[in-house]
């Protein structure tokens, strides 16, 4: 066989194996179908502003191991995700903390008044889905006015369909500190996350515009395959086709120096059709004259879409045992959001490459 490994797909699990497994004297290539390296982390550098093309990214981990590994690509600036949520005109602070309490509640000033509020109002029992577990978490009217909407709109269904665990991601603080993560280490790198990938994959055979699964038959005889697409594909939908959901990017340049005063401004409100607008320079402080800015629009996924967030409720995740099951049988490697069908951070799929490269599951 030409290589030793076959990595089809160049963001963060592929290219780390792609970096790890060659430093480890393997021989790989890397097959990315799209025209450039990343993934959904990819970043460009348009009139000095560094854009997120496929959605904000922010680094946060609290994965002492992770961090440092990351860091000897890239040097970290030390911007905290403060979001704004903006519901009929009024900005409010997110994540939900005594800055959003105390604004949405102007007699509420203190935590105990704020936890008595919440109470009062709060979905008793054992939560079964986002619903009742947001109206558990925050009580009825912070979960009507910014989770609600927000919700239903990013992910195309009733929240009552959802699974509790999605709004988990999203901290709730009884303190007047609106930093986003509690992980200790934060921030965007400096420069953007496209060097990072250029690092990792220097040296390395990368082919772009290529599509594994055009030429599968081909590229299964170059060596052992490690997969990081969406597994449904793989498969040609042999046991059915699994949820994703997906959103639209418009960027546009505005000729203003800040047009929203925010990396990101969210819209909780059902009838606005986006979810969120980012404001790209913000995440850099960058002092350039004009603005990049990205409505985020989710769409209905069909298969010609880019699958971005898995849907893990009970059914989807019984299709994935399928696949995986299958997967394992014919010893394809399997690694990253899309291929483990899990709701992954960026120091998730680090930590998940990185104990791959380690594993057994790797020929020395
Ligand atoms: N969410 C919400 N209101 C907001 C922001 C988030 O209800 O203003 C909920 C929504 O269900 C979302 C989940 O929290 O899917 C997780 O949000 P996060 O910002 O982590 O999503 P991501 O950054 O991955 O798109």
């Amino acid at each position: 066989m030409a290589f030793d490994y076959v990595i089809v797909g160049s963001g963060f699990f592929g290219a780390i194996c792609a970096y790890e497994l060659k430093k480890r004297g393997k021989r790989v290539v890397v097959l990315e179908k799209r025209k450039h390296i990343g993934g959904n982390v990819y970043t460009e550098t348009r009139d000095g502003i560094n854009v997120h093309v496929y959605g904000p990214h922010v680094f946060h981990t609290s994965d002492k191991e992770v961090w440092d590994w990351i860091n000897q690509f890239v040097t970290f600036n030390n911007y905290r995700v403060q979001t704004v949520a903006m519901y009929e005109g009024q900005a409010y602070s997110l994540p939900f903390s005594m800055w959003t309490f105390s604004k949405l509640w102007p007699e509420v000033t203190t935590p105990e008044q704020a936890k008595e509020m919440i109470k009062s109002q709060a979905w008793v029992g054992e939560p079964q889905n986002l619903e009742e577990q947001a109206m558990q978490l925050v009580g009825r009217e912070v979960y009507e006015k910014f989770i609600k909407g927000y919700t239903e709109k990013q992910w195309r269904k009733s929240a009552k369909e959802l699974p509790a665990a999605i709004i988990k991601r999203l901290p709730v603080r009884f303190t007047y500190d609106n930093n986003y993560f509690f992980d200790i280490y934060q921030g965007v790198p400096i420069g953007g996350y496209t060097q990072i990938f250029d690092k990792l994959l220097q040296g390395i055979e990368v082919k772009l515009e290529t599509d594994y699964l055009q030429n599968k038959d081909f590229w299964d005889t170059q060596g052992t395959v490690i997969y990081t697409g969406a597994i449904d594909q793989l498969f040609d939908y042999e046991y059915g086709v699994l949820e994703y959901k997906t959103v639209e990017f418009d960027h546009q340049h505005l000729e203003v120096e800040n047009f929203q005063g925010s990396a990101v401004v969210n819209y909780t409100q059902a009838e606005i059709p986006y979810t969120r607008i980012v404001e790209h320079k913000h995440f850099e402080f960058a002092k350039t004259a004009s603005t990049w800015i990205t409505y985020e629009t989710p769409v209905e996924y069909t298969k010609d879409k880019e699958p971005m967030y898995p849907v893990n409720d009970a059914t989807n995740n019984a299709i994935y045992a399928r696949y995986k099951e299958k997967a394992d049988a014919k010893n394809i490697l399997l690694g990253g959001r899309l291929a483990e069908y899990k709701y992954y951070d960026m120091h998730q799929v680090i930590r998940s490459a990185l104990n791959f490269v380690n594993s057994d599951r790797i020929a020395l």
